[in-house]
């Protein structure tokens, strides 16, 4: 395939509602994969960026970095995938390849930073477009393989949510005889309860209300308690050895260090528009960590995968026509979705 127009959804401009247009894709370069587009998971890091709330925002901008899709030509040097293989793509589609942290498969902490898939420019400087569109030209060593047992359509949040929560409940051993709690029951937290009762951990959702207290039981949670009761900062005081907070908004840091154990860790993953504030005193009294964690390397995107796959853990998702991506994004923003939205593809 040459440099071709293919079919798109894009913010026009900062805050704009998406609209459909085209997009040029490359052409299928030696160690290039293009993709068939099957379906693109909504992430609230998609809506942070469309309203440019992270700031230095690339117009007309086309999201989308939770892609699941079928192999449909591969370049010449390609050895790890063939035409018809269902593969994934993230949050990024390339990196230095040479720096201590892309050695060590943690592509996405790159020192010469990673190649966004979208909002973001590769290393000629032309900037990248996502996966709201109907194909996408990638690297094959920046794409995954989607294991069988695992639908598409469940699987393409998986490639932010899943891989988000997914690293740091291993990287701070969430498992047998762990506490974890879950703050925010939304795409990414969805996943971080399923994940985290898989892995064996007792698991807790803090969630603003009581609302979805059912659906969290049932995808693995032991606990569920509303953040909106004071009483619970004071029920679960010093309960956990992990506290992973999804918010997308500004959190009150101190409240949830006080639910750590002594050597405790609140790892945040939401990434809020404005800063946070923090009493030292919240670290020091417990010798506690406050921490954060972006995403996942590419070897343990393919790893999350291959133990979603096993655990039979996909997104809970709602599948909707591309019509209807500006009225998902005001669901998402109001916490009224259950549990990813999910754009289907043929719909663009
Ligand atoms: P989401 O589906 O909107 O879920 C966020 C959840 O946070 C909501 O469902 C809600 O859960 C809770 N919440 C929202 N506003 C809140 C508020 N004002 N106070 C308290 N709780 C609130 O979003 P998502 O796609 O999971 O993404 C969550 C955040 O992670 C976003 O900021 C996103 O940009 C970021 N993110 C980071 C990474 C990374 O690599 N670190 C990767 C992907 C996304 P309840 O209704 O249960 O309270
Ligand atoms: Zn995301």
């Amino acid at each position: 395939m040459s440099v071709t127009q293919v079919a798109a959804y894009a913010a026009p401009a900062a805050k704009a509602p998406l609209e459909r247009t085209t997009v040029p894709r490359r052409p299928v370069g030696e160690r290039d994969v293009l993709i068939e587009i099957k379906y693109a998971g909504i992430c609230h890091s998609d809506i942070h960026q469309v309203r440019d709330g992270w700031g230095e925002g690339i117009y007309p901008m086309i999201p989308g970095h939770e892609i699941a899709g079928v192999v449909a030509e591969v370049g010449s040097g390609v050895t790890r995938f063939a035409v018809g293989d269902r593969v994934g793509v993230g949050c990024f589609v390339d990196s230095c390849r040479e720096c201590e942290y892309c050695l060590r498969g943690q592509e996405q902490y790159c020192v010469k930073g990673m190649t966004g898939t979208y909002n973001a420019r590769d290393k000629q400087g032309e900037p990248m477009y996502g996966g709201y569109s109907t194909h996408l030209v990638v690297d094959e060593n920046y794409t995954v393989r989607i294991p069988d047992g695992l639908p598409l359509d469940a699987a393409a949040p998986l490639l932010c949510a899943g891989i988000t929560l997914y690293s740091p409940l291993k990287h701070w051993q969430a498992g047998p005889g762990r506490k974890v709690a879950i703050v925010g029951l939304g795409g990414l937290g969805h996943m971080g309860v399923k994940i985290a009762a898989a892995l064996g951990a007792e698991v807790t959702v803090l969630s603003q209300s009581l609302r979805k207290q059912e659906d969290g039981l049932r995808l693995g949670a032991s606990h569920y308690y509303a953040t909106s009761d004071p009483a619970t900062f004071e029920e679960l005081a010093g309960t956990f050895d992990l506290v992973v907070s999804t918010v997308s908004a500004p959190l009150g840091l101190d409240a949830y260090l006080g639910l750590l154990k002594v050597d405790g860790a609140l790892v945040n993953v939401g990434a809020p528009e404005e800063p946070v504030e923090l009493n030292l005193f919240s670290v020091i009294q417990g010798r506690k960590t406050l921490a954060g964690s972006m995403i996942g390397g590419i070897a343990e995107t393919q790893e999350m995968l291959d133990f979603c796959a096993e655990h039979g853990l996909g997104a809970e998702i709602e599948v909707i026509p591309a019509s209807d991506i500006n009225a998902a994004y005001d669901r998402v923003l109001a916490s009224d979705v259950r549990y990813r939205f999910v754009i289907d593809a043929s719909t663009i």
